[in-house]
């Protein structure tokens, strides 16, 4: 068997010595390069002069001699016409207009689509927009869901998916709906003078919509015959819908006298091959079939046709994959399997391909290919809202339009900063370290917004690219500033000759962009148009992220990426389908129309559900000639959009074509054991030389600390990443005071209240005495408490340089201050009811080198928020304080459950290593301490929080003192001795664990 497109050039090839007049059509640019490949091969060494191989858009477009205006200029075109229509004066002067022409833009897109595909399908523009006088004459279930959400956005109301009550909306007679009623019959009766408007503009400028220029292009033919065509022969390949325009075009043309020696004058070639498309099975042969009635494929060529006539289907597997991105890794790791069993002439010879139904999967997949498949060739359509162009755009008029201030006084707020700031464009061009050192003092000082000043001192290419002032002296320039932005933004990407696909393509991004927002430019200054720079930058957004970029590659060589479209009349040996869900594939109908169903079946236009025998079509065309086709979909329910159901072509293929014969799998199970991935970290050479840092002195040391060895009993591979390697797992800090902060300032200042400045941050061999008329001044005098809070969060929170410790506290920061003062009183409360008692110190910290069973050395730095000495039944006891103002997990059936990793005796695990690095300290202090958790919310119901064992209190440390320092010992060992960290027995805390993506449990 061979390809398709290959029996044709060798039926032209057989059949005709000079194809020089001859003009090939095919639907899109990729089959002409096919084909014209095939031909070469056809004819071998003899010296031929090309026939012509054109689409048939170009074909179209030469008919018809006219150019078909671009998107842009047609939408400033039909907002002038509106305007006009509505009486108001053409243009859009002032800054208002300018807004009316931003909300009129989507559903003016959406009138601009109508009037195409009135032309296009030669439908009467005025028969179908007068055959609605009245709204009454609209039944409920005249529109089609999407054109209610087109209506719904119109009108400025909330479509609520429940079909056939839109209209109702229009029944009752309040005035509201009288004045929507009123705008739709407005609209509606606007619409056909609206289009010849249009027609007008467009002509006066010699241009045409593309359904024009069918229109055109038929007119011609059918008033100068062949003569309008400087070809002998045309010959038509691979189309399938035809819109009437085609239609036409081809009787014309099928109806023309042939020239001598050239058979008929058109020849037509459809593809219907393979088991489903041959017996009709489904919808997909809809049209081919009626198309082959009306124009029959050439008896002559039947013979080399029918090498390319396949009876069975291929090898198909289906793989359901755990997640939408996941499919480019099991594409890739699929399509590395398959290059091991294929000759690289295989390869090389454009033979595999990977479809991409749904673009957004587009720079993933180039990124998960294999190496080893050679060239790669890149034919889709790719929407510019999905490069990194336009996210770095929104982002900057974020920045403009929420700044506070103008000109270089201006003040950005952190979040907007931020997100530019950690854009890739933003980092290539300002660099990691300055962003990095300008997102860390953001972070330290917690501010809010940051000045241009602020952000000159870290990085004065940010601030230089952040100076609006020029934006505010005069709107006018906007897009200037906004291209030299992109310049300098495409000027500090890596240089194109490092042939990274990913920098070229941002590259061409944002070329295609610029140009875009020149031409915007332009149209604005046509128009005499002067809006504000916000709407300059909203009119960007709008108009230009709905652009397609087209990827249009040469080379027939290496692996092929493509869109669905540009697989027509292409034929692969080796498929891989991704996206295969519904709604994707096929594509969700967005015909996005005003005219509803029963007058588009009326008018000869396509219906909404047009789409799905089209998609049906291109799907089982694109598999017939296959030897084998992978597809994979997201398998997740309730996901992203198109996830969890598969497409219904998989369940024909399952059910009724490929019963019993179709391969599936299913990765998310791992039923291949391909996707397997062990969690477990292997303790290499490298790890175990990292480990040894905890066990030196000097720059590179590391510390054990309580929380660190808690991660390990918890989850040694968290400790692996968190510790070991740093991998630093904090939220990112806010503005506002976390949960974190606060405990933080309530430990200073319990610190600051109990102790004097020399005394605090340590053992204290002399303690100091807590007497209760101390502890109930410190209650009495809120004043002082205040000020004390406002200068421990200034310094703790903002870090407030010395001057500025006593900024009166606002907003958020001075509630949570009122909160911390209020924690603060219930533990002087709770003291007083214990005092007097002594304190041996506030906030310890200390380092240590502890001595192991094995004589290893390790270090070890600790802090305790308090140690004191309280009466406890008419006995001094020396205790362990912990103030804690979260969850209290302070329960074990057994001490083996505290060194396990159970997550409910976390802090008694963390307060009986308090008292075993205390009684391994110089301090003199034994066994013989007391441990309790300040629970300082509930702090007032007078309970004591002990550690829980078996139910027990736990009064004293040294009821379990020699147990927990065995198995502490042991667990300090393993850390060194193991093979492997392991992962947390308790996969519950999975679910909560930041460094789940990296572990991928
Ligand atoms: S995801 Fe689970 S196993 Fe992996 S690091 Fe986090 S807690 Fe440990």
């Amino acid at each position: 068997m061979i390809p398709f497109l290959k029996s044709i050039a060798r039926g032209y090839a057989s059949r005709y010595s000079d194809l020089s007049e001859i003009c090939f059509l095919f639907p899109n640019k990729r089959s002409c390069t096919f084909f014209l490949k095939y031909l070469k091969e056809e004819f071998g060494r003899h010296v031929i002069v090309a026939p012509e191989v054109k689409t048939i858009t170009d074909f179209v477009g030469d008919l018809s001699g006219k150019i078909v205006a671009s998107r842009l200029d047609m939408i400033f075109m039909l907002f002038e016409s509106y305007q006009a229509l509505q009486g108001k004066s053409s243009g859009f002067s002032d800054d208002e207009q300018a807004k009316d022409f931003e909300s009129f833009i989507g559903w003016g897109e959406t009138v601009l689509s109508d009037f195409n595909e009135i032309d296009l399908y030669l439908a009467d523009a005025d028969a179908v927009f007068k055959n609605v006088k009245d709204y009454r004459e609209i039944s409920s279930n005249f529109l089609t869901e999407e054109q209610r959400k087109v209506m719904a956005e119109y009108f400025g109301r909330p479509d609520k998916g429940d079909s056939g009550k839109f209209w109702s909306n229009f029944e009752q007679e309040d005035d509201e709906n009288s004045e929507i009623k009123r705008k739709f019959i407005h609209l509606w009766r606007r619409l056909s003078p609206l289009y010849d408007s249009m027609k007008e503009k467009l002509s006066a400028r010699g241009l045409l919509t593309t359904g024009g220029m069918y229109k055109s292009a038929v007119e011609r033919l059918k008033n100068d015959g062949r003569g309008a065509l400087p070809y002998k022969k045309v010959v038509a390949v691979g189309f399938n819908a035809l819109s009437t325009s085609e239609m036409v075009m081809f009787s014309e043309m099928r109806d023309f006298d042939g020239y001598e020696g050239y058979d008929a004058f058109c020849d037509f070639f459809w593809d219907c091959t393979g088991p489903v498309l041959s017996a009709g099975l489904n919808s997909a042969s809809r049209f081919v079939k009626t198309n082959m009635e009306h124009f029959p494929m050439p008896k002559w060529a039947m013979p080399s046709l029918a090498q390319s006539s396949c009876e069975s289907l291929p090898r198909l597997r289906v793989v359901a994959s755990p997640s939408n991105s996941a499919q480019v890794k099991i594409a890739g790791t699929l399509l590395s399997e398959l290059s091991h069993r294929l000759t690289s002439k295989e390869i090389s010879e454009a033979k595999v391909a990977v479809i991409l139904p749904d673009e957004g999967l587009l720079l993933p997949m180039l990124y998960s290919l294999p190496k080893g498949m050679g060239n790669v060739n890149l034919t889709m359509g790719y929407p510019l809202r999905l490069t990194s162009v336009v996210p770095f755009v929104r982002q900057l008029r974020l920045l403009y339009q929420n700044r506070r201030g103008k000109g270089r006084q201006a003040s950005f707020y952190h979040r907007d900063l931020r997100l530019f700031l950690s854009h890739p464009f933003s980092l290539s061009m300002f660099g990691t370290g300055p962003v990095g050192f300008l997102i860390g003092y953001i972070d330290k000082h917690h501010k809010a917004t940051v000045t241009l000043e602020e952000i000159r001192e870290y990085s004065p290419e940010a601030a230089a690219v952040l100076d609006f002032s020029e934006l505010d002296i005069n709107s006018e320039n906007t897009i200037p500033t906004l291209d030299r932005i992109l310049v300098k933004t495409k000027d500090s990407l890596p240089s194109n000759e490092t042939g990274m696909m990913k920098t070229k393509l941002e590259i061409d991004h944002i070329e295609i962009y610029r140009d875009a927002l020149r031409r915007l430019g332009e149209l604005l200054q046509e128009y005499n148009a002067s809006p504000t720079p916000s709407t300059i930058f909203r009119l960007a957004d709008r108009l230009l992220a709905s652009t397609t970029v087209g990827f249009e590659g040469e080379p027939l060589a290496g692996l092929q990426v493509m869109g669905t479209l540009e697989t027509r009349s292409i034929d692969f040996d080796h498929l891989f389908i991704l996206s295969m869900n519904e709604r994707i594939m096929p594509m969700r109908a967005r015909t996005r129309s005003f005219i509803p169903d029963s007058l588009r079946h009326a008018y000869g236009m396509p219906p909404s559900n047009y789409a799905e025998s089209i998609f049906a079509y291109y799907f089982y065309r694109m598999i017939s000639r296959a030897k084998e086709v992978t597809m994979t979909y997201d398998a997740r329910t309730g996901g992203g959009s198109g996830s969890g159901d598969v497409s219904r072509y998989v369940l024909q293929l399952r059910h009724l074509f490929a019963k019993g014969v179709l391969e599936e799998q299913n990765w998310k199970f791992r039923l291949s054991g391909k996707e397997e991935y062990d969690p477990v970290v292997r303790k290499t050479e490298e790890i175990k030389a990292r480990l040894t840092s905890y066990m030196e002195d000097g720059e590179n040391a590391k510390n054990f600390s309580v929380s660190a060895l808690n991660t390990y009993r918890e989850c040694q591979v968290k400790f692996f990443y968190q510790n070991v390697m740093g991998i630093n797992t904090d939220p990112a800090p806010s503005e506002y005071i976390d949960a974190i902060g606060v405990g933080n300032i309530l430990h200073a200042i319990m610190e600051h209240l109990y102790l004097p400045k020399d005394k605090r941050k340590r053992f204290l061999k002399e303690p100091v005495m807590m007497q209760k008329e101390t502890i109930a001044g410190l209650l009495a005098d809120t004043d002082s408490l205040r000020k004390l809070t406002t200068r421990l969060v200034n310094s703790l929170h903002f870090h407030a340089s010395e001057d500025e410790l006593d900024t009166p506290l606002t907003g958020a920061a001075e509630i949570v201050g009122d909160q911390i003062i209020n924690q603060v009183k219930r533990v002087l409360k709770r003291d007083l009811r214990i005092a007097p008692f002594k304190i041996y110190g506030c906030e310890i910290k200390e380092r240590l080198k502890l001595r192991l069973s094995s004589g290893r050395t390790v270090n070890f730095k600790f802090a305790i928020d308090r140690l004191d000495e309280i009466d406890v039944d008419g006995e001094k006891c020396l205790r362990i304080v912990d103030y804690k103002t979260g969850r209290i997990k302070l329960e074990a059936e057994d001490i083996g459950e505290v060194l396990d990793g159970d997550y409910k005796s976390e802090q008694v695990f963390q307060l009986f290593t308090y008292a075993w690095l205390l009684g391994k300290s110089s301090h003199g202090v034994t066994d013989k301490v007391r441990m309790e958790i300040y629970d300082v919310p509930k702090i007032f119901l007078n309970e004591e929080n002990l550690p829980m064992i078996g139910g027990e209190p736990v009064k004293s440390f040294d009821e379990y003192s020699g147990e927990f320092a065995e198995g502490i010992d042991n667990m300090l060992e393993s850390i060194f001795e193991s093979d492997s960290f392991l992962p947390a027995k308790d996969e519950g805390m999975c679910s909560k664990c930041s460094l789940a993506m990296l572990c991928r449990r």
